[in-house]
């Protein structure tokens, strides 16, 4: 079994988090961190580590993690100005949270995908 991270306390609601939105499936959060004007993440309420522990079961939870994202884009008033989803994987992405989720972030222009390289 993989190790619980925050992640799974947040979903259970054992620890404090501002939840915009939570379903059979799902949870989605503000992010502790902001790195834009609105960013929130949305993760599987089972805890999968990365995507590269995804299986075809696991479907229905991925294709609800992007139905949710548009509607929080909508519900924040990013749809139409546009923003950005990110799923980290493993350690050369930077992911630093083993529960797989995806960044929704917007509400200003977000620049180029990738950091530049010094
Ligand atoms: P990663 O780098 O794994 O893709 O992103 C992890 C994200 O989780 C980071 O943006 C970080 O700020 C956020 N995060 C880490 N711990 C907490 C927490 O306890 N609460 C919330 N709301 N976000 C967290």
């Amino acid at each position: 079994m993989p190790e619980e991270t925050i992640f799974s306390k947040i979903i259970r609601r054992e620890i404090p988090s501002e939840i915009v939105y939570q379903d059979d499936l799902v949870t989605a959060f503000r992010d502790i961190n902001p790195q834009a004007p609105t960013h929130i993440l949305i993760v599987p309420n089972k805890l999968i580590p990365t995507v590269n522990d995804v299986t075809p079961e696991d479907e229905p939870m991925l294709g609800r993690l992007f139905t949710v994202a548009g509607r929080i884009a909508r519900q924040e008033g990013i749809a139409e100005g546009g923003y950005r989803l990110l799923v980290n994987c493993n350690r050369d992405a930077g992911q630093e949270v083993y529960h797989l989720h995806m960044h929704i972030l917007g509400g200003r222009r977000l620049g180029p995908m990738l950091a530049r390289q010094s």
